[in-house]
């Protein structure tokens, strides 16, 4: 179950995916002549979350469960990105 989220700002291209998918866990911030993602300190939907985090094209959202354990990105994830990258 999802319990926490964190964004790696360095990562965020601010593309809006995240806020627009569950708007209950993510916010737009306006940093000047950028967007970046904030978690808004709530929690949407689990699926909604989910599925926010999985549209995310950098993968600079984490979820993490109860115990603080990273849940997403997953490995696959990870690897279908760094695959996409090497092209
Ligand atoms: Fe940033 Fe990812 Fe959200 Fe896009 S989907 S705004 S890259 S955290």
């Amino acid at each position: 179950m999802i319990s926490k989220i964190e964004v790696e700002a360095a990562a965020c291209i601010g593309c809006g995916t995240c806020w627009v998918a569950c708007p209950q866990a993510f916010k737009e911030d306006d940093i000047g002549d950028d967007l970046k993602a904030l978690p808004t300190g709530g929690l949407g939907d689990q699926l909604m979350m989910r599925s926010a985090a999985e549209g995310c094209p950098t993968l600079a959202i984490t979820l993490l469960d109860e115990a603080g354990k990273a849940i997403y990105p997953t490995e696959e994830a990870r690897a279908a990105l760094s695959a996409a990258n090497s092209w």
